[in-house]
């Protein structure tokens, strides 16, 4: 435990129970004596646990008697690196209620200060430079404490001893504001800059503020044209963009509760302690622009997590556009200067401030799907996330993840890592952001890799820079690591049934897989059921163009396709010949294709718009509710494999005469009740424990919950990934699982 204020806490409740002794850090651990009257030790020993700070969350790793000592009083000592060391890296934390109160008091010295913090809040993972957490090892190195600080971060009894970012107006961070047009000649600071960044804003102008992980582009919510611009100048047409809602009423979420709909899970998941955005459904007379989400029935909104957040939100007054500054697929920027020259097309003003981040850490994701949030990205506030392994490994195991949405994982005797979301990896800048946190997570845990994971798709940047390295390299089939992430969450020991949907992975056999399902468990899977395989034309231009995907379905059918351009009698061409048309059973790329065949997405200007507008459409309860569901017929192939023949959702997919939205409902209906269909026939001739359901196509809510329900029906135990991402985020701590299961059982 550190940077949680728990040495303190002993301290003080030392003093309490009248015990003397010694508290010291031993990197992770911590080390306690104390001396005294036997039920006083008692309970000082009970009250450890019990009361201790929310933060801290400790557990006794052992407890002895050891003999007299002469002591007088209670000491913290210095810390000490321990010759085992077990350390955790705290994520960072939100703005505290203490110094929240303190930010708006009028006569406190931190008044309205930006980076007020404590020892239960503030940042840590993207600050912390080495291991120990002390503050010379902080990107708060260059901020000398005022006396008055240092009195606070030496005084056992103040809530902000040893606070390791503790700052306050005369010594810490400060923030500028700079005008794109005048940049280098004229910045303000203080009030001033907050007060020129909200001026900014309600002259609809687009700003990046540099906050915990990263900068955000920012803008009014509620100004349709100044959406219009921030997507024209960031080549975002479509994506759906977060927002930030001011913190306002008695709990905070009273403006919120006016635009969407809050239930008790919802609001949860929004006030965790992670301050994640979560996807929320609007409320038929919320006044937010479509433009936020065109097409889409959910909002991504999150509260004000950092000091300078609420300030900015209660001095706006009204929700703001708060979307990555970051060019397109790359992790979000970080530097002063690196944001200035890469948002200068998008960007009129930089709201900055002199506090460096020491790595990037995005915003985290939630999608409340069958009654509980499911991380669909992870990272700041959560990442690094921790898992403790059931098993222990004989040596550190790095795992580089997949292409898209790549983050990493790093794993050492019974402790796995798994890092902040980073990025696609085909950009340069997110190479180097891939590399950096695979050194600093090395170095921060004082671990170092002696084998390494990856993907079996060579291809992958991932996969290219593992082949570089000079260590023995796992390559691990892409639906296995899936399935083996949901096995490690949902339940070791079982045997699973687990449905791996999503775009496309290498598979076994050389085809591209995604509609598979995997019965085994980790170390040990074997596909026994998939969708009836197509030839995608155009390869990788497939997954950003679902039209493709609908030609493709159609002329595996003998149907026309209905355009006759040039092109597409080429491309027609080339595709009977198979040139540049992979074998695939992706579950995606039906989805894909059904958007394209309901006139809603013929072309994606992000990842996952066709199906994401699908299953909105589906939504519209009064159009849907006259769908059922299409048996989709079931085949055994010569090898054992049961296929799922998806032509009769083609023909209904293509019955014009039919709402699109009772179409759409039904496409899903016929995708779950295939689900429960293949999961009775394969349990008729091998029984399993459970049956999951992961990858990326399952983070399509309709689906999951009418796949989830009628399982649970018929009988099934269903199991839906709630702590990793069941899309590609979550891949790196699949393949570690899948790696070193297989190695241990060898
Ligand atoms: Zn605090
Ligand atoms: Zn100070």
């Amino acid at each position: 435990m550190q940077g949680v204020g728990y040495r303190a806490f002993v301290f003080n409740l030392a003093e309490r129970f009248e015990l003397s002794g010694v508290v010291q850090n031993l990197t992770g651990e911590v080390l306690v004596e104390a001396q005294g009257v036997a039920s006083a030790l008692d309970a000082f020993a009970a009250a450890l646990v019990s009361a201790a700070p929310p933060l801290a969350r400790p557990q006794v790793v052992s407890c002895q008697p050891i003999p007299l000592r002469k002591l007088t009083g209670f000491e913290i000592l210095l810390s000490a690196v321990a010759a085992q060391a077990d350390i955790h890296i705290p994520p960072d934390n939100y703005l505290c209620d203490d110094c929240r109160r303190e930010m708006l008091a009028p006569n406190d010295r931190r008044y309205r200060y930006p980076f007020i913090n404590c020892t239960q809040c503030g940042p840590r993972y993207t600050l912390i430079t080495r291991m120990p957490y002390d503050r010379p090892h902080t990107t708060m190195a260059g901020f000398p404490l005022c006396l008055r600080c240092r009195a606070e971060y030496e005084d056992p009894h103040n809530r902000r001893f040893h606070a390791q970012p503790l700052a306050c107006p005369v010594c810490g961070p400060q923030l500028s504001f700079v005008a794109a047009h005048q940049r280098a000649h004229k910045s303000v600071g203080g009030d001033a800059a907050l007060d020129a960044c909200i001026a900014a804003l309600r002259r609809g102008e687009i700003v990046a503020v540099k906050g915990i992980g990263g900068y955000h582009l920012v803008c009014d919510a509620l100004d349709p044209l100044a959406i219009a611009r921030l997507r024209a100048s960031k080549h975002r047409p479509h994506k759906p963009l977060a927002l930030m809602f001011p913190w306002q009423g008695e709990d905070g979420l009273q403006r919120v509760r006016a635009e969407l709909q809050l239930d008790a899970v919802t609001q949860a998941a929004l006030c965790d302690a992670a301050r994640p955005i979560v996807l929320i459904p609007r409320r038929a007379d919320s006044t937010l622009p479509d433009s936020i989400a065109p097409g889409l029935n959910e909002i991504g909104v999150m509260l004000p997590y950092s000091p300078l957040h609420h300030l900015l939100l209660e001095g706006f007054g009204s929700p703001l556009v708060a979307t990555s500054g970051n060019v397109s697929g790359e992790p979000v920027l970080t530097d002063n200067t690196g944001a200035e020259t890469r948002l200068s097309n998008v960007a009129q003003a930089f709201l900055h401030h002199n506090r460096p981040i020491a790595r990037p850490a995005d915003d985290s994701v939630l999608r409340i799907i069958a009654g509980k949030p499911r991380l669909l990205r992870a990272g700041r506030g959560i990442a690094p996330l921790e898992f403790d392994l059931p098993f222990s490994l004989p040596q550190p195991l790095l795992a580089v993840g997949g292409h898209m949405k790549n983050s990493i994982a790093l794993a050492w005797n019974n402790r796995a890592v798994l890092s902040p979301h980073i990025g696609d990896l085909d950009a340069p800048r997110s190479l180097e952001i891939f590399e950096q946190v695979i050194a600093d997570l090395q170095q921060l845990y004082s671990v170092k890799a002696q084998a390494i994971v990856c993907d079996a798709h060579p291809g992958y940047a991932s996969s290219r820079w593992a082949a570089k390295q000079d260590l023995p390299l796992y390559r691990v089939q892409h639906h296995h690591a899936h399935a083996s992430a949901l096995a490690f969450e949902g339940g070791q020991g079982k045997t699973w049934l687990t449905f791996t949907w999503d775009g496309v992975g290498l598979g076994e056999d050389g085809t591209l897989w995604g509609g598979e399902a995997l019965l085994g468990r980790p170390g040990k899977w074997k596909r026994v059921a998939s969708f009836k395989p197509f030839c995608l034309p155009g390869g990788e231009r497939a997954g950003r163009e679902p039209w493709r995907s609908a030609a493709a379905l159609c002329w595996e059918s003998g149907l026309a396709w209905q355009s006759n351009a040039r092109d597409v009698v080429l491309l027609k061409s080339a595709w009977q010949h198979g040139l540049n048309a992979p074998v695939t059973t992706a579950a995606g790329r039906l989805f894909d294709a059904a958007s394209s065949l309901l006139g809603l997405c013929d072309i994606a200007s992000y990842e996952g718009q066709g199906p994401m507008l699908l299953e909105a459409v589906a939504q519209n309860d009064f159009e849907s509710r006259d769908a059922e569901a299409i048996g989709l017929p079931l085949h055994e192939d010569e090898n054992g494999l049961l296929v799922a023949d998806w032509t009769p959702l083609l023909h209904a997919l293509r019955r014009d005469e039919v709402p699109v939205a009772q179409r759409a409902m039904q496409f899903h209906l016929s995708l779950a009740h295939s689900i429960v269909k293949q999961a009775q026939r394969i349990h008729a001739r091998t029984p399993f424990d459970a049956v999951g359901l992961t990858g990326g196509v399952f983070q399509n809510k309709l689906l999951a919950e009418l796949a989830m329900q009628q399982l649970g029906a018929a009988g099934f135990e269903a199991y839906l990934p709630q702590q990793a991402p069941c899309n590609d985020g979550g891949l790196a701590l699949g393949q570690l699982i899948e790696a070193a299961s297989k190695n241990i059982s060898r």
